[in-house]
Formats: C-alpha cells, sequence, structure tokens
C-alpha cells in the first residue's frame, strides 16, 4: 500500500504509542495518525508497544505492519507498565523527533502538527498542556492536580501544570534521556530534568475513544510514589523534622509536669496519657521505617541492575543501521 522510498528512508518523525490490551482503538489510531502525517509530508514510522496485551492488540499490530510497513512493532514478552513501555518506544525509534503518545485518542494525533512546528522553531521538548479534559472523573482531576502541585513543591524539577506523556522530543532529548536506565521512572519528570530548550502547546484531552483506563487507583499511587521519590528526599526527612518538634514538645512537656506537681496538681495522673503517647509515637515510628521501606526498595530494584524490559519480537526494524542499544 504505502511507497517503498517511504519504508527504507529514515523517518523524520516517530511516533511511540504504548499499547496494553488497546483491540479496540488500534484501527482508529493508526488511521488518525498517518491521516496527520500525511499532511505533513515527512517520512514517519509508527512504533507500538504490546506491553503484555492479552487481547488481539498484538494481531491487529501485525495485520496493520502488514498493510504500511511504516508501522512497527515491540512485542513486550509481559505487561512492564507505561513508562517502560514508552522507555523501549525511545530506544527503537529512529526518528529525528520522537512522539510520545496514548494509544487511546485520548492524546489527539491532529497535536502533532503544532509540536512539529515547535520542534522546527528549534525547541527540543514540547509538551502538550492540557487546557481541558473531557471524560475524567472529578476524582482524577482533583487528586491530579493536587499532585502536581506537590510534586513542584518539594521537588526539584518543575513539571509543567497538566501535561502528561504526551510531548515531542528531539533526537538529542531522546538520546539524553536513553541514557537514564532507572527502573522506577517518572518519564515526565526526567524530561524537564535534561534540560534543553523546552515549551508548551495547549490541547484539550478527549475522552477515550473505546475501552476503560488501565490506570486503577493502585496503579496510580505507584505512579505517584515513584514521581516522589525519583525526585525528592524530603519524605526521608519527615522523620527528623517530626523528631525534632515531638522532642522539642516533650521538653516542654516534662517542665509543665514539674510545675503542675510542685502547685500540687494531678493533672496528667492516670495510664491513659501514656498509653496515647506511646501510640502515638510507635505510629510515626512505623511511618518512618515505610519510608524508608519505600526508598530502600527503590534502591534494591536499582541495585540488582535487570534489565528494564525483555522483548518477545521486534517487528519492522530489520532495516536499521543499529539495534538498541543500553547506554
Ligand atoms: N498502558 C500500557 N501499559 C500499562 C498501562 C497502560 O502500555 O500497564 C498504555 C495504555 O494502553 C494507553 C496508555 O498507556 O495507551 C495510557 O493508559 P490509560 O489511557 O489507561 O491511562 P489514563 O489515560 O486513564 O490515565
Ligand atoms: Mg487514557
Amino acid at each position: 500500500m504505502t511507497d517503498q522510498t517511504a519504508a527504507s528512508s529514515r523517518p523524520v518523525i516517530s511516533i511511540v504509542a504504548p499499547v496494553y490490551n488497546e483491540e479496540a482503538i488500534l484501527h482508529e489510531l493508526y488511521k488518525r495518525v498517518s491521516e496527520t502525517m500525511e499532511t505533513l509530508g515527512e517520512p514517519w514510522e509508527l512504533v507500538l508497544i504490546n506491553d503484555g496485551s492479552w487481547d488481539r492488540s498484538y494481531e491487529i499490530m501485525l495485520e496493520l505492519h502488514e498493510q504500511d510497513s511504516r508501522v512497527h512493532i515491540v512485542n513486550f514478552s509481559r505487561n512492564f507498565g507505561h513508562q517502560i513501555a514508552i522507555t523501549a518506544g525511545m530506544d527503537y525509534a529512529q526518528g529525528q523527533a520522537v512522539v510520545i503518545i496514548d494509544a487511546d485518542l485520548q492524546d489527539p494525533p491532529s497535536v502533532i502538527l503544532d509540536m512539529v512546528a515547535k520542534w522546527k522553531e528549534g525547541y527540543e521538548v514540547v509538551y502538550a498542556v492540557r487546557a481541558q479534559r473531557k471524560g475524567e472523573t472529578k476524582f482524577k482531576l482533583w487528586t491530579a492536580k493536587l499532585f502536581y502541585r506537590l510534586i513542584n513543591k518539594i521537588t526539584g524539577v518543575n513539571i509543567p501544570l497538566d501535561t502528561g506523556d504526551f510531548r515531542l522530543l528531539d533526537r538529542k532529548a531522546v538520546d539524553a534521556l536513553r541514557r537514564i536506565r532507572e527502573h522506577h521512572r517518572f518519564m515526565r519528570g526526567l524530561s524537564v530534568w535534561i534540560g534543553f530548550k523546552q515549551t508548551g502547546v495547549e490541547y484539550v484531552r478527549e475522552e477515550r475513544f473505546a475501552g476503560e483506563t488501565k490506570y486503577p487507583l493502585s496503579k496510580m499511587l505507584r505512579f505517584a510514589m515513584d514521581g516522589i521519590t525519583s525526585f525528592s528526599y524530603l519524605p526521608l526527612q519527615f522523620a527528623t523534622y517530626i523528631g525534632f518538634i515531638i522532642a522539642g514538645l516533650s521538653v516542654l512537656g516534662i517542665i509543665l509536669t514539674i510545675i503542675l506537681r510542685l502547685s500540687g496538681s494531678h493533672a496528667f495522673e492516670g495510664q491513659a496519657t501514656t498509653l496515647v503517647m506511646v501510640l502515638f509515637l510507635g505510629g510515626i515510628q512505623l511511618i518512618s521505617l515505610g519510608v524508608i521501606g519505600e526508598y530502600l526498595g527503590r534502591i534494591y530494584d536499582e541495585v540488582k541492575n535487570r534489565p528494564l524490559y525483555i522483548v518477545n519480537e521486534a517487528v519492522g526494524f530489520e532495516q536499521r543501521d543499529a539495534g538498541p542499544t543500553h547506554p
């Protein structure tokens, strides 16, 4: 269907979409991406990462690849998670610019045109800012808002508000990100951390085209913890702060109790006070241990130094000059 020249020449723009059980969406995704890219007129490729889907997603991907050799597939051996899938997409993408996009069409492919325009102006990272979000629950909107304000307060990186992973990255930015091989990856933070000239384009985040969100609350919480722990030590320092506050308060308490005793008052007698204080401190100590555990577990994951993902098949990358490397 497509001309051979497009297939053999190196793509200028790579569109990377992570896919986890999106059989109802893939045809439409291909249609919209190819329509958009045709208007642009640059050679392109669509890199689909199959993140361990157990529906027909992979078969549909293979069909799309048969139809159009610009569709390339990285098939994971199991589900490794959204952020890892994006990373694999960047490892395999060959374009001079790489666009990360959700497969569910919440990020409209037409926005890529605005991103490419900014890229051609000389920006190396062009992130998409959600001017409006359709079809999201109040809870998700509220928690997301709270989370990004919190993370910007407590971490050194300033993640632009209301952005997700939908963004265009210049080859230089992609290569910089590829050098970061940490396991608990928070890509939207890392893509700020790398620096370079950055700008945003606004867009309306649509409703999911079909299917259900693949981010239940538990995954969202883990994602949030990864974001905080990979950019901030503040939770670890909490124990120190609370320790100082409580130690200070207890000195005051000791002085107060002595004064009350000397003046003949019996206000602080009884076990209830002691019990409550012991439980309170026990609680704080357990929370502090848990916080240390969060960091320790992540350190352990890094030390094990396992590969970030295992690829079962990579389809359509035969013509690469070099395979994906893990710098
Ligand atoms: N996704 C993935 N692996 C996962 C979970 C999600 O590759 O373990 C993909 C999913 O197919 C979609 C994108 O990540 O293309 C964003 O997921 P989703 O739309 O479910 O998240 P939401 O938009 O609800 O936050
Ligand atoms: Mg979505």
